[in-house]
């Protein structure tokens, strides 16, 4: 018989389970304002083949088919905790994603991304949680403030994902979260499956 190898072996089973459900926490971060509640009903409204927001919650979901799996997203806002310049603890606690959302017409608040991305780094342990830095309101191309290049130069430094959007038209929303089901998926689907 042929041999194995363990690893080879794990691997091969995990490709064969059935679509099985992961549940995902994603936290959505940055300065008041930036449009974070807006992407979050985006998120949890939009297009998406299987929905049930649950508004008046903590969080909204949304669900997301994948190939081999589904995927339940608890999205968290943060209520305005923002405005008081420190989220709880909890907030973060075992989130898979964080979104760090900036408004490219601000440019105030993309150099608190950055505040925001230091306070991320201290409650996450590195590698566990996936990191998108996302400028929001790309339908004010007109009062841009941060240019692309430079979310995108942030993004590769801090090793992050990037991508602009807009809640308004709903631009490269669903790309946006498309993209963070694959992306987790890859990153937690191991453990959890
Ligand atoms: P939060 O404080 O970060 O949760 O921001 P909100 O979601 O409350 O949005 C703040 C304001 O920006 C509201 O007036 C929104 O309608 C507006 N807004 C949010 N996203 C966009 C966008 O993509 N484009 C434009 N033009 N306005 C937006």
């Amino acid at each position: 018989l042929p041999r194995v190898h363990g690893g080879a072996q794990q691997h091969s089973d995990t490709l064969r389970r059935p679509v099985h459900t992961l549940r995902v926490k994603m936290v959505l971060l940055g300065s008041s304002g930036v449009g974070k509640s807006s992407l979050a009903l985006r998120f949890s409204k939009d297009e998406f083949r299987s929905t049930s927001p649950t508004v008046g919650c903590a969080y909204l979901t949304q669900v997301v088919h994948l190939s081999n799996a589904t995927l339940r997203f608890e999205i968290w806002d943060t209520a305005g905790q923002e405005k008081y310049h420190s989220v709880t603890p909890l907030y973060y606690r075992g989130a898979h994603v964080a979104l760090l959302v900036y408004d490219i017409t601000q440019r105030e608040t993309f150099v608190r991304a950055q505040v925001w991305l230091k306070e991320l780094e201290k409650q996450y342990i590195p590698g566990s949680t996936v990191i998108w830095l996302v400028g929001n309101k790309g339908d004010l191309a007109h009062d841009r403030q941060v240019p692309l290049e430079e979310g995108e130069s942030l993004a590769n430094n801090k090793g992050l994902y990037f991508i602009e959007t807009s809640a308004l038209s709903g631009e490269q929303v669903n790309e946006l979260l498309e993209s963070v089901a694959h992306r987790v998926f890859e990153c937690i689907g191991a453990q959890q499956g």
